[in-house]
């Protein structure tokens, strides 16, 4: 059996991380999640205190952490409020392509903005009309002279309204379906046009814009990687952000089950407290099971990325298997407390609400399966070595 156990550094980290999501966010989540109201106060402070950027290399100003110190941090970001959560992650999003694929100056200028001062970023990747299926993008780069000028529109874009810059992809070759797409970092300026804040079911916290590009001009060193080959920019990246994903996922799931197990041990009917009745410490039981399996296959996913192994196929099975424990258990959850469930001035009808996304945003639960039906179809090896660095 592998060790599991955490360093020092890890579970200090956990601990800030606990400690920020218990004081900081959780006293403000439900209030916030009422009116949507955009968490700047939480967004700084997690800037202030270390917790954005944390995988941001050192030469660029941040701590370079790894990816399984990643996943203790946003599994509390969960626990605490994912909606608050969704949008400090965002920069993780944001950066990933340009580490991957940026010159050393892009790196130094725009991961520098980063972590010199509280800045935000947006990944720039869904279009009304291409969502799981990216390669029908109508998003243009085209290129004059050592410009590119892109044009076009990307709906639901976290912190869309907010961020100084954006990653963005669009096509360089129309007709070239995802094999026409390529990355680009674009500096928010007055062509980027915000056009519309989402009203949202739940992660009400977080913001949701659509951006559109209006003959936004940027150098050709602004691309990231090579021409036409963002889109496998695009899917390096989500390898590298679903484990932090799933780990959200792990911290909606460990919320809903806290407060349901406090529940059951607290509300009595038929003369016993619920939990006595056998159906109820079931739905503990499996509550309990599936936040634990959820974790494990989320820390798995991280730790090939972190040990040097590829880890589309683990990154797929956290995603899917903690996106569905959340929203079952959440649901569960909801089923525990009964009407109270059901009624606002109860913690659990958010969660519910807000472990909804889990399943549809970076991948839905129906893309993550496409994922792992091919790569285990295709009988790819799980030892096999990360793919290298396109840059
Ligand atoms: C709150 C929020 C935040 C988001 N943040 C960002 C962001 O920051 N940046 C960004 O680029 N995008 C973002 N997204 C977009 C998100 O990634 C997409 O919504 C998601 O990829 C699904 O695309 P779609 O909504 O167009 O659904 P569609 O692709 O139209 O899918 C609709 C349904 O069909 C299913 N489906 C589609 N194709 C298949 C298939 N081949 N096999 C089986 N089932 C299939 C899907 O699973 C889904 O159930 C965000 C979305 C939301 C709601």
């Amino acid at each position: 059996m592998p060790d599991l156990t955490l360093t020092d550094e890890q579970k200090d980290l956990r601990e800030l991380a606990h400690s920020f999501a218990e004081k900081d966010m959780r006293n403000v989540a439900w209030e916030y999640d009422k009116d949507g109201t955009w968490p700047e106060d939480v967004m700084r402070k997690a800037w202030e205190v270390g917790l954005m950027n944390t995988h941001i290399d050192e030469e660029y100003g941040g701590p370079g952490l790894d990816y399984l110190s990643g996943c203790l941090i946003e599994e509390e970001f969960g626990w605490g409020c994912s909606g608050i959560g969704t949008s400090l992650a965002c920069n993780g999003l944001a950066s990933a392509p340009v580490a991957l694929g940026g010159s050393d100056e892009v790196k130094k200028e725009y991961l520098g903005m980063l972590t010199e001062e509280y800045k935000l970023a947006s990944f720039c990747l869904t279009e009304p009309d291409a969502g799981s299926d990216v390669s029908g993008m109508k998003t243009t780069a085209v290129k004059k002279g050592d410009t590119y000028v892109l044009n076009g529109s990307k709906c639901f874009i976290t912190n869309g309204q907010y961020a100084d810059w954006y990653t963005v992809y669009a096509k360089t070759d129309k007709e070239a379906g995802h094999r026409g797409i390529s990355a680009f970092v674009v500096p928010r300026d007055d062509t980027v046009i915000i056009d519309k804040k989402e009203d949202k079911l739940g992660q009400r916290a977080s913001n949701t814009a659509t951006v559109t590009f209006n003959e936004t001009e940027v150098p050709a060193e602004n691309l990231l990687g090579e021409e036409n080959k963002g889109f496998k920019l695009a899917m390096m990246t989500l390898d590298r952000t679903r484990p932090g994903v799933a780990s959200m996922a792990v911290g909606i799931a460990r919320a809903a089950f806290e407060f349901a197990a406090e529940y059951s041990k607290e509300r009595t009917q038929f003369g016993v407290p619920i939990a006595m009745h056998q159906a109820v410490a079931f739905m503990i039981a499996d509550m309990a099971t599936d936040v634990e399996a959820s974790r494990l296959l989320t820390w798995k996913s991280a730790l090939d990325l972190d040990q040097g192994r590829r880890n589309t196929l683990s990154s797929s099975h956290a995603k899917r298997f903690s996106a569905d424990t959340a929203m079952r258990v959440a649901t569960d959850a909801v089923q525990v407390y009964g009407g109270y469930g059901f009624i606002k001035d109860y913690p659990v009808e958010k969660l519910m609400r807000d472990a909804k996304i889990m399943q549809i945003y970076e991948g839905t639960s129906q893309i993550q399966r496409l994922v792992i039906a091919k790569e285990v179809l295709l009988g790819r090896n799980v030892e096999q070595p990360a793919e290298p660095v396109p840059a």
